[in-house]
């Protein structure tokens, strides 16, 4: 085979897959193969069922963040594949969305199993791609095809209403219809999750997708849209376009035929789009950033706060959403909570995702372990001290580690921004009040977390934080029947649960008149 060299965003490719195979370690490898066997090494984009190449040959490489190594290269796409993607969604869209609810859902059901039935090809991908432990890669494929089976059942409940009407010779209705051909668009972290989210309600409601998989994890995406096809899903209801976002996300934006867009990822970008999208007054939803408060009361029960705040900071490398990214500790068990997190955290093993016990992989890239350098740095010239980690891990690469921050205070990055990173901020505070203020002085408003053992205290609190989600005495707490979403700058709308259907339904009155018997 040909090798052929092609930049991309700074970055080099050589595509004879013989050399991806030198470059790479044996476990990787025998990863890659397992996949490739399978039939679900897909790297192409998916247009109108078919699998196509950019039209002008481009390729973009996708990395492997624990080794560096390549994985693989997908196309390029652009304006043109987007338009076609568009186009293709559009024309599916009469027919898919014609088709009973029984019959969608069986095809998503069909989706879901086939999800299951490769979860261990599926969570090697996602090891493979972005880097998290393959446990974790495991849960998020569980998580991720709990959607599709969710959204399968929920497809047969798109329920109208008849309204009792003022007039007794009129009947009033209300039908729930599919919004139309969706723009999804979609982050690194989850590389499944967050396209399940997704799809599964908007196929469940009859509505078509396009979808844009982040260039970092584009792979995950293919595979999950080849076992779509395979599911009975008709080719033009899902497609997979990935490569220069701005020429994406401004074709979706601009595109009369789109009625709807959908993005996880940053607030910034999301900003963007919620701007682009009022040229064309498209429905939006939003799931952005977060900075989550995690309160530890005084009378909280120590190992349930240290349990549940480690897995709410260190999962995915601290790389979520929803992770907690300030832990405010009230000052009557600061110091005996700071000494069991410490140990908690000293236990977890940094290393290559795909190796058995590893508890926390790399970062996604170097300008993700930069960020994490400038806020820790920011918080240690500020007054703050390390007292676990701080560094680079000795693995080098975009290994960081697992890193404690006491003495945080509000003047600090760490306590005003994401850090996206393996460091947990500890920040002292004296009263619930405080605790409050502290935790609701920011404009995201996404994931909170409390640890206390009183009832009333956790209700008073709950009701106070200014957030979408909030987890009691309780670390992970996203699952597919409980709506997900922010308030404030965190986003808009909600993912997930029954909630998560009504994004991509229109609710149309019909009035029915003149219904006197003649
Ligand atoms: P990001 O930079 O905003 O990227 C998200 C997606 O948007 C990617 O597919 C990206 O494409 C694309 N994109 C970037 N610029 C674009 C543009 N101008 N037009 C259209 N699309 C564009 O975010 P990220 O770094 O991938 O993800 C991390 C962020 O996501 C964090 O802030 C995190 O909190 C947030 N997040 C939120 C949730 C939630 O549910 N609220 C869940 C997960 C993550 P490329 O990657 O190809 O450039």
């Amino acid at each position: 085979m040909a090798m052929r060299r092609v930049a991309f965003h700074g970055r080099h490719l050589l595509s004879s897959p013989h050399l991806f195979r030198r470059h790479m370690s044996t476990e990787p490898m025998a990863a890659l193969d397992r996949i490739r066997n399978s039939g679900l090494l897909k790297t192409q984009g998916l247009v109108g069922g078919k699998w196509i190449d950019s039209y002008d040959g481009k390729k973009i490489e996708v990395q492997n963040p624990a080794t560096g190594d390549v994985i693989a290269s997908v196309p390029c796409m652009g304006t043109k594949e987007t338009t076609d993607a568009i186009s293709s969604a559009y024309s599916t869209y009469s027919s898919w969305s014609k088709l009973t609810a029984a019959e969608r859902s069986k095809a998503l059901r069909n989706w879901y199993d086939l999800i299951i039935k490769h979860k261990d090809e599926l969570a090697l991908l996602i090891t493979l791609e972005q880097g998290k432990p393959i446990k974790e890669a495991l849960g998020e494929v569980s998580y991720g095809a709990s959607f599709i089976e969710f959204f399968s059942e929920e497809a047969k409940r798109i329920y109208g209403d008849i309204i009792p009407a003022p007039l007794s010779d009129r009947r009033l209705l209300v039908l729930k219809q599919p919004v139309g051909v969706v723009g999804a668009i979609t982050p690194w972290n989850f590389p499944l999750a967050m396209i399940t989210r997704k799809v599964g309600p908007a196929l469940a409601c009859g509505c078509t997708v396009v979808v844009k998989p982040s260039e970092y994890t584009p792979l995950t995406a293919l595979a999950a849209a080849d076992l779509a096809l395979q599911a009975g899903i008709p080719p033009g209801a899902l497609n997979i376009v990935m490569g220069n976002a701005p020429e994406i996300g401004d074709a979706l934006l601009k595109s009369t035929q789109v009625r709807k867009i959908t993005f996880t990822g940053s607030t910034a970008v999301g900003k963007k789009l919620m701007e682009g999208s009022a040229s064309t007054v498209k429905k939006v939803s939003l799931e952005l950033g977060g900075n989550a408060p995690c309160i530890v009361f005084d009378d909280a029960d120590i190992d349930v706060a240290v349990k549940g705040s480690l897995a709410a900071k260190f999962r995915n490398s601290g790389q979520t959403c929803v992770c907690a990214n300030r832990i405010l500790v009230q000052e009557g068990i600061y110091e005996e909570f700071a000494k069991a997190f410490v140990k908690a955290v000293q236990g977890m093993q940094v290393g290559n995702g795909l190796v058995e016990g590893t508890s926390q992989g790399p970062l996604i890239n170097e300008a993700a372990v930069q960020k994490v350098e400038t806020f820790v740095n920011d918080a240690t010239s500020k007054g703050a001290n390390v007292i676990l980690g701080g560094r680079r891990h000795s693995l080098g690469k975009t290994f960081y580690e697992p890193t404690v921050v006491s003495n945080v205070n509000r003047d600090m990055l760490l306590f005003k921004d994401e850090v996206f990173g393996p460091v947990a901020p500890l920040v002292p505070f004296k009263t619930e009040e405080d605790a409050i203020s502290m935790a609701n002085d920011t404009n995201a408003g996404l994931a909170a977390y409390v640890f206390t053992k009183s009832i009333p205290r956790s209700w008073r609190v709950s009701e106070a934080l200014e957030y979408g989600l909030v987890g009691v005495n309780e670390g992970i707490i996203s699952t597919e029947v409980a709506p997900f979403g922010g308030v404030k700058q965190s986003g808009l709308g909600r993912e997930g649960s029954k909630y998560g259907m009504d994004e991509y339904l229109e609710v149309k009155y019909v009035c029915m008149g003149n219904l006197k018997e003649t």
